[in-house]
C-alpha cells in the first residue's frame, strides 16, 4: 500500500467526495483561444504547442461523448477507475457562447459514469453570463474551473506573451468566487527572468487571494513553439530535475494546507517534447518530491502563516 502524501492531493479529494477511484478524461471540444486566433494575437503563449497547452493524447476528430467513452476504457484498464471527470483541457474552454458551452458540457455529463466536469480556460474568457452558467452547472454536478495564471509577475506574463495581466486573473477569480465556483490556478515554475524568491512569492499570493486548488507546471519546451526557438538559440535555461523537486517542496511548505494540489509536474507528450527530457518520467519526479519532503520531515503548509 502506498504511503499517504505529505500534500493535499486532488485524487484523495475525489475519493473522499465519490467514495471510489475517479479519473480525469481529457477532452478536446474544438475550442480555440483568443491568443491564437488573432483576436489578441496569432501566435499564442510562447510555450503553447499545437494542442493548446496540454491534452496531447486526445482524438479531437471524435465527438465529446466518443472521446470520453474511449478514455473510460483506458482509465478502467490502467487505474481501475469506476467514475470519471470530463476534463475540458485543450485551448480555452469557455471561449464560446453559453448555448454552445451548455451543449458540449451537457453531452459530456450525459455519458454514463461521468460524475463531474473540469473546465480549463483563460481569465479573460469569463464574461458574467458564462460564469452565471458555470455556477448553475456547479449546482448540478461536481465542477472545477481551471484558470491559467502562470505567474503573478506581469513582467513574466509579458515575456510568455500571455496577453493578460495578473489583475485580469484576480478579477476573474473574484467573480468566480462570488458565485461559489471552485477555482484551480495553473502556475509555471522556472520561467526565465524570475528569481527563486519571485517564484516562491507566488505561494503566498495564492494563499491570500483564495484559490481552492493549484496545478504546478515546470517550464517545458514543446516542438514548434516560440519557446523552442528561444531554447535552440540558448536564450532560455531550464531547471534540472533535483532543482525542480526542491523548488516544489519549498513551494508546498509555504502553501496553505487547505489548497488542493491538482498536479505537481508538467505533462508534455513524448512525441512533442524538446526539453527537459527528465520530465517524461513523471513518477520519478513525484517520487523525488515525496522523498525530499520525507527527508525534511516536512509537508504542505509547514511554513504557512495565515497572516502573510
Ligand atoms: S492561453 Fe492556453 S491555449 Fe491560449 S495560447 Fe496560451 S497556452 Fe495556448
Amino acid at each position: 500500500m502506498s504511503q499517504p502524501k505529505r500534500y493535499n492531493t486532488f485524487s484523495d479529494e475525489l475519493k473522499r467526495v465519490f467514495g471510489c477511484k475517479v479519473q480525469r478524461i481529457s477532452v478536446d471540444a474544438g475550442f480555440t483561444c483568443p491568443n491564437r486566433d488573432g483576436t489578441l494575437d496569432g501566435e499564442g503563449c510562447i510555450f503553447c504547442g499545437g494542442s493548446g497547452s496540454g491534452a496531447y493524447s486526445i482524438r479531437p476528430e471524435l465527438s465529446v461523448a466518443a472521446q470520453i467513452e474511449d478514455g473510460k476504457e483506458i482509465m478502467r484498464r490502467k487505474y481501475r477507475a469506476k467514475r470519471f471527470i470530463a476534463y475540458f483541457q485543450a485551448y480555452s474552454n469557455t471561449y464560446a457562447s453559453v448555448e454552445r458551452l451548455a451543449a458540449l458540457f451537457g453531452e459530456a455529463l450525459s455519458v454514463p459514469g461521468v460524475a463531474g466536469i473540469i473546465v480549463a480556460t483563460r481569465p479573460d474568457c469569463l464574461p458574467d453570463d458564462v460564469l452565471d452558467y458555470l455556477a448553475r452547472l456547479g449546482g448540478q454536478t461536481y465542477l472545477w474551473l481551471e484558470l491559467g495564471l502562470q505567474s503573478i509577475h506581469d513582467k513574466s506574463l509579458a515575456f510568455i506573451n500571455r496577453r493578460h495581466d495578473y489583475a485580469c486573473f484576480l478579477d476573474a477569480l473574484q467573480r468566480a468566487g462570488a458565485r461559489k465556483i471552485r477555482v484551480c490556478a495553473h502556475v509555471i515554475l522556472g520561467l526565465p527572468g524570475e528569481t527563486r524568491e519571485e517564484m516562491l512569492a507566488m505561494a503566498g499570493a495564492l494563499n491570500r487571494i483564495g484559490v481552492d486548488g493549484v496545478k504546478l507546471h515546470l517550464l517545458h519546451v514543446m516542438k514548434g513553439t516560440r519557446l523552442a526557438e528561444m531554447y535552440g538559440q540558448g536564450e532560455v535555461a531550464l531547471l534540472d530535475r533535483d532543482g525542480y523537486a526542491g523548488l516544489v517542496c519549498d513551494f508546498l511548505e509555504l502553501l496553505d494546507p487547505a489548497i488542493l494540489i491538482h498536479r505537481l509536474t508538467g505533462d508534455g507528450g513524448r512525441d512533442n517534447l524538446v526539453a527537459p527530457l527528465w520530465s517524461l518520467n513523471k513518477f520519478e519526479v513525484l517520487n523525488l518530491i515525496d522523498a525530499e519532503l520525507e527527508r525534511r520531515d516536512s509537508r504542505q503548509g509547514l511554513r504557512f502563516s495565515p497572516s502573510r
